[in-house]
C-alpha cells in the first residue's frame, strides 16, 4: 500500500498517511487539523535517500 507525503499550507507541516485503495477520507493536518493539506511527492529533498520516514522528523513508526 502506497505511503503518501502530505504538506499543510496553513503550518507547513510535512506528515505521511498510508492509504488504502479507494480510500477518500478527509486528510487532516496532524500538526493544526487544518485541512488544506497537498499531496506532495516528497516533501525534502531527501529524496534519494532510503528513508521515506524522513520528513517528519524522527518519525519511524509501524502501522498502527
Ligand atoms: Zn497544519
Amino acid at each position: 500500500m502506497p505511503i503518501y507525503e502530505y504538506k499543510c499550507e496553513a503550518c507547513e507541516k510535512c506528515f505521511e498517511k498510508l492509504t488504502f485503495k479507494g480510500d477518500d477520507e478527509k486528510i487532516v493536518c496532524p500538526e493544526c487539523k487544518g485541512e488544506s493539506v497537498k499531496r506532495q511527492m516528497s516533501c525534502t529533498s531527501l529524496f534519494n535517500t532510503k528513508s521515506i520516514g524522513s520528513c517528519a522528523a524522527g518519525a519511524p513508526k509501524g502501522f498502527s
